[in-house]
């Protein structure tokens, strides 16, 4: 059982520019902190936010879901995120664009299906039983009883466990003894054994096994009983997809904690309802007994408007689940159609869906919020820019959008280093600027000169 070997299948690249969010930045009376866990401004929509944390953990938030709106660029990513991290450390985010849903290979609501599947954590607990003790010469008599059933040959060759209860016989088969043996262990040696059900399975002399001995794995054998000097818990943190996508390989079985050290190399595998619902059936039990323990995540859904009918009823039938996440979706749409009907809804989604939601506003930010939001990320990015610069890039901000000015980092500092300089000034950012169009300038542009493109 390597339960250590599953790989998440986390999508990191979509929060990498959000790394400097930390939470939600609130003080204990749920007023937001101008300045706090890497969060600038947007002090209504924290506070907001910080009100449906609390409603997410007095579980009352069950069959709703969150609705952020806003003018692109006003932090909607960035507040979602805060929201899961307030919810915990370990807490599944999960991101993605209305958009994805449209593939040629895919049905809508099977990516939906997986990215839900992405957001629902579960965390696996492990009890081990570590002994620990000194290896010790045994009585005549101990001998005597402890080599019965054991072959001639290693019968003279004694050691026993010293514990902090007296000295333990250790049934230990030829195998284990062998690993002892060529690890130079001697009488007064101090030795670590891990057992699992009273089964040994490592031998080290520490409880980290970092030097383990070279044991054949499927030669376990009995230890006595009643003896657990120290319990450790490992723990492990999976997504419900992480399990699909690793049992999903064709040898895969019905034990979820056996299957766990088959996570497949990436690769494009089916992933059938029948097995999602054998993964539940085997996650229930687990929850059931105690040994794993369900962690809802965040599953956020940016410009939601793109979803059509057909997306919104799997959406409202899936917020009714006993295994959903929080559903957090972002729009920068007022009333328009929802898509493929000529229903005329406010942000683009069908009234029983709205029904549902909690919506939180974002605001834009003015130059001082902007500025301070750069100043962060150039930090991050281990940029180094003067005020002039950052003023000037808070200005670009202002005119095009705030995430179009955060772009603007990374090449200026390739321009600064071409220039022989490790820190970024205005003329490189000047000179990035009349390089690259923001997303309000190309559309000017393609209006002033529509006669040269092809409509
Ligand atoms: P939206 O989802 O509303 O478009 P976003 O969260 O994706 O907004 P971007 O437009 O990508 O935000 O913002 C650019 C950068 O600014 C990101 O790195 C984002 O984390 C950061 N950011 C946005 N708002 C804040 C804020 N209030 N405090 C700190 N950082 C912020």
């Amino acid at each position: 059982m390597k339960i250590e070997e599953v790989q998440s299948t986390t999508k990191r690249q979509r929060i990498a520019t959000h790394t400097h969010i930390k939470g939600l930045g609130l003080e204990a009376n749920g007023r937001a902190i101008p300045l706090a866990a890497g969060f600038v401004g947007q002090v209504g929509a924290r506070e907001a936010a910080g009100l449906v944390v609390d409603m997410i953990r007095q579980k009352k938030m069950a069959g709703r879901a969150l609705l952020l709106a806003g003018p692109p660029g006003t932090g909607k990513t960035a507040l979602a995120l805060g929201i899961c991290q307030e919810l915990g450390s370990k807490v599944p985010f999960c991101p993605m664009v209305g958009s994805e849903v449209y593939s040629a290979e895919v049905k809508k609501t099977e990516v939906l299906m997986e990215n839900f599947r992405r957001a629902i954590g579960l965390r696996i607990k492990e009890n081990k039983e570590v002994y620990e003790g000194e290896v010790t010469e045994l009585s005549p008599e101990e001998t005597e009883s402890m080599t019965g059933g054991y072959s001639k040959s290693i019968s003279h060759v004694i050691i026993g466990l010293k514990t902090v209860k007296g000295t333990k016989q250790l049934k230990l088969d030829p195998t284990i003894y062998d690993a002892l043996i060529k690890e130079k262990v001697a009488v007064g040696d101090v030795i670590y054994i891990e057992a699992n059900s009273g089964a040994v399975k490592r031998v080290g002399r520490s409880d980290a096994f970092a030097t383990e001995f070279d044991l054949e794995a499927e030669e376990y054998v009995p230890l006595p009983k009643g003896e657990v000097h120290k319990k450790k818990e490992i723990v492990q943190d999976v997504t419900l997809h992480d399990l699909d996508a690793a049992n999903a390989r064709p040898q895969g079985g019905q034990d979820i904690l056996s299957l766990m050290g088959q996570m497949m190399k990436p690769r494009k595998t089916e992933i059938t309802d029948k097995l999602r619902q054998e993964i539940n059936k085997v996650v229930n039990k687990y929850i059931d007994e105690g040994v794993a323990e369900l962690v809802p995540g965040v599953l956020f859904i940016d410009e939601v408007h793109i979803l059509d009918m057909e997306c919104f009823s799997y959406l409202n039938r899936a917020l009714e689940s006993s295994l959903s996440p929080i559903v957090i979706f972002a729009t920068n749409r007022g009333i328009c159609n929802v898509r493929g009907t000529d229903m005329s809804c406010p942000h683009g989604m069908p009234v029983d869906l709205l029904d549902r939601l909690i919506i939180i506003r974002t605001e834009t930010y003015g130059p001082a919020d902007m500025i301070q939001i750069l100043a962060i990320r150039a930090q991050v990015e281990e940029l180094v820019l003067d005020e002039e610069s950052l003023a000037f890039l808070g200005e670009i901000g202002q005119q095009a959008s705030l995430r179009h000015a955060v772009q603007l980092l990374s090449p200026a500092s390739i321009v600064a280093r071409m220039n022989g300089r490790d820190n970024i000034c205005k003329a490189d950012l000047e000179e990035v600027t009349a390089l690259y169009l923001d997303a309000k300038s190309s559309a000017r542009l393609l209006q002033e000169q529509q006669e040269k493109y092809i409509s």
